[in-house]
């Protein structure tokens, strides 16, 4: 991609309400807009971050059985009546009516329309079990939305539902879902901390949520400081200590990076989801949800892999492999020199963008470190036969030759 003809413009200047990391490395890099307050338009740069973590989330997902669906965000209130939250969810539903007087909503979850969707097809213990996903935009009426990706109103999701014939297989199933979360934050280079959480308006007896230690976070967790374990908050109320290490236990800022819950019965039955058993019975199917903000995920990967010049990708997610400056765009030879790079990176594979604009050295050196494409090359008179190796990640510096990059690069693709 020439960045002369990229829909990325760079900012300078951000509005003053724009504190926290995500918001503003993301603002001045042009990844997102702003429509609404908590309603964003993913530009180039973050669809392509955003499509690197769904696919990262779809190969992990997939791997546990799960079955890609996509549901509509537009819900009948009829729905929401059988189980009981179209008045109760936190925070409320985006509630409108359709030309025909009828009420709808623009989901915010969909327990319903999965309950109600497998109620259509689930009819014996030979269906069972079942996992069916999806990542698909969801609507939340926010009281105020603030800190960039972090609390929105609308946003991409992925959901997983998994229906069982008992708690034992939940039980089974919600540990395989638990270890694919946390594959899913490894290569998402996130250090997550799963604590035992509340289970507000979803529902169900036993849920998870997977925290990072960011200073922005609005969330406290009781987290052991050596061996990472971490709990609930409400403990702190008392002194609490670590049950693997003996430590005492520390008040820690973190971020929701994901919720997964044991649902049991609580949807099949109020929304008629049975099933025919091997002895002859008929028994509510039991249930469990597991969900991921991808623009979230997105937000807490910059909120921790950033320095003060901008951001640092991890290489699974960044929106380009290779960031190639031409530093001498008038000097011909530096032109074609840099374009031969540029068309043998892209024959070899890699996703390169290059920098060919009619700038100077310091706005693209600046501009790269603050789009924080994983590997920079930089192309100038001063290289002379020589690229100009450099990771975003570390300060080292080194001048190689065309075929060195180009093994350099497969080596540690
Ligand atoms: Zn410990």
């Amino acid at each position: 991609m020439f960045q002369s003809k990229f829909f990325a413009k760079t900012l300078r200047d951000i509005p003053k309400e724009a504190i926290t990391k995500n918001h503003q490395l993301l603002l001045k890099g042009c990844y997102i807009n702003q429509l609404i307050s908590g309603v964003w338009t993913l530009n180039p740069l973050g669809l392509r971050v955003l499509k690197k973590i769904e696919s990262i989330i779809r190969e992990e997902i997939n791997n546990i059985g799960g079955q890609e669906i996509f549901m509509p965000a537009l819900q009948p209130r009829e729905l929401w009546g059988r189980s009981g939250r179209w008045e109760k969810m936190d925070p409320p539903l985006f509630k409108f009516k359709d030309r025909h007087d009828k009420w709808l909503t623009l989901g915010s979850t969909h327990e319903e329309v999965v309950t109600d969707l497998a109620a259509q097809y689930v009819k014996s213990y030979k269906d069972l079990p079942l996992a069916l996903y999806q990542i698909q935009n969801k609507f939340r009426n926010e009281m105020r939305s603030s800190g960039g990706l972090l609390r929105v109103r609308e946003f991409v999701m992925k959901d997983l539902y998994s229906f069982h014939i008992n708690k034992e297989d939940l039980d089974q199933y919600y540990e395989k879902a638990k270890q694919a979360y946390l594959e899913i934050y490894k290569r998402c280079s996130l250090k997550v901390i799963p604590v035992e959480a509340s289970s507000g308006t979803i529902g169900g007896n036993c849920s998870h949520e997977f925290m990072v230690l960011s200073g922005s976070g609005e969330d406290k967790i009781a987290v052991c400081e050596k061996c990472n374990w971490g709990a609930n908050s409400e403990i702190l109320k008392g002194k609490y200590f670590c049950p693997h290490c003996g430590r005492e236990l520390q008040a820690a800022s973190s971020i929701e990076a994901g919720h997964i819950f044991k649902l049991g019965a609580i949807y099949s039955e109020k929304m008629g989801l049975s099933f025919m058993d091997a002895d002859g019975k008929q028994k509510p199917v039991i249930m469990g949800c597991y969900g991921i903000g991808v623009g979230r995920l997105m937000a807490i990967i910059v909120e921790c892999l950033s320095d003060e010049k901008g951001i640092v990708w991890p290489k699974s997610v960044a929106p380009f492999d290779v960031h190639l400056l031409c530093l001498d765009t008038k000097d011909k030879d530096i032109n074609k020199k840099t374009t031969e790079i540029y068309n043998n990176l892209i024959e070899a594979g890699f996703d390169v963008l290059f920098d060919d604009r009619d700038e100077s050295a310091s706005v693209k050196l600046k501009d790269a470190d603050l789009i924080g494409i994983p590997t920079r090359l930089v192309i100038s008179q001063k290289t002379g036969n020589k690229v100009e190796y450099k990771e975003r990640a570390n300060s080292k510096i080194e001048l190689l030759s065309a075929d060195e990059i180009s093994q350099k690069l497969k080596r540690e693709a």
